[in-house]
């Protein structure tokens, strides 16, 4: 039976996420984007029915997927058990932390958890070694924004904060079963040792959603929350920040600073 014909007895669960990719020659170029070596621990999200998976379970020795499909993980565990480790467990609840770097990510990400998914990465980056992940073309491109353009926001911030994101190619919706209603695109983000990182990750992820969450307004009134809730005052701050620029105007590295030097005046005010 055809591959597309075999995919159509199955109903996809659109809550899930489910496309399932068709085309063997797009799923062998996501998985080459890895850079696999034998030796190298890969944990994939949401393998689905294995698009991804024969690819790389056959070859490494840690391979370690995570799917929230009972059925599907039943599937891949009858195929792939005696290769890999086959884990029927929500992406986002499941624990990252007992890995060492070097461990890569792959997956064919569900679009409706893919913010969810890259802020759980961002907090895990420090034994993320890169990850290739297919995402919607649009929510792409937020990643790789520059400021003054209407994609930059929070995603684009926290996202080249802690990783270096690059897209590699674009995927159409017809490679996939169901289609996709939006065009795809597969990224890498490599987490190089960064040296502009913020001292303190809650403040930061605090400033950045505070500044975003009102981007039409002043960077005076949208943080007039976060200042007040940390005990702080605008006027220590300005000589070192312009208040009355917008959130779409500000540089990740002027996010990174103006961070780090309120997490140095909170610590000074708790002495
Ligand atoms: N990798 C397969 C492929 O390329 O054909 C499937 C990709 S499909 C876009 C997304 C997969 O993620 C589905 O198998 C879905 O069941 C799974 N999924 C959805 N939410 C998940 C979650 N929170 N944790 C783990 N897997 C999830």
């Amino acid at each position: 039976m055809r591959t597309k014909e075999k995919y159509k007895l199955y109903r996809p669960k659109k809550f899930l996420g489910q496309n399932f990719l068709v085309d063997d020659n797009i799923s062998k170029k996501i998985v080459s984007q890895l850079d696999m070596k034998e030796t190298d621990t890969v944990i994939e999200i949401g393998p689905g029915r294995g698009a991804l998976t024969k690819h790389i379970a056959v070859f490494c020795k840690n391979y370690i997927a995570v799917e929230i499909d009972k059925s599907m993980s039943e599937e891949l565990e009858a195929i792939y058990g005696d290769k890999g480790k086959i884990i029927n467990e929500d992406f986002l609840k499941f624990d990252l932390l007992g890995f060492k770097k070097p461990v890569k990510i792959i997956g064919n990400l569900p679009y409706n958890i893919a913010s969810e998914i890259l802020f759980k990465l961002f907090d895990h980056m420090d034994m993320i070694e890169c990850a290739v992940l297919m995402l919607q073309k649009e929510f792409a491109r937020r990643l790789i924004a520059v400021p003054h353009t209407k994609d930059y926001g929070i995603m684009s911030v926290q996202t080249q904060v802690f990783s270096s994101p690059k897209i590699l190619f674009n995927v159409p919706p017809t490679v996939f079963f169901p289609k996709p209603k939006v065009e795809s695109s597969v990224v890498k983000l490599t987490y190089p040792e960064k040296e502009n990182i913020p001292l303190n990750k809650e403040i930061f992820k605090k400033l950045a959603r505070s500044s975003f969450g009102k981007r039409r307004k002043t960077l005076k009134n949208s943080l007039k929350d976060l200042f007040e809730e940390l005990d702080l005052e605008f006027d220590d701050f300005d000589m070192f920040f312009d208040f009355t620029k917008r959130a779409e105007n500000i540089t990740v590295a002027e996010y990174v600073n103006m961070s780090n030097l309120i997490f140095s005046k909170v610590f000074y005010n708790a002495e």
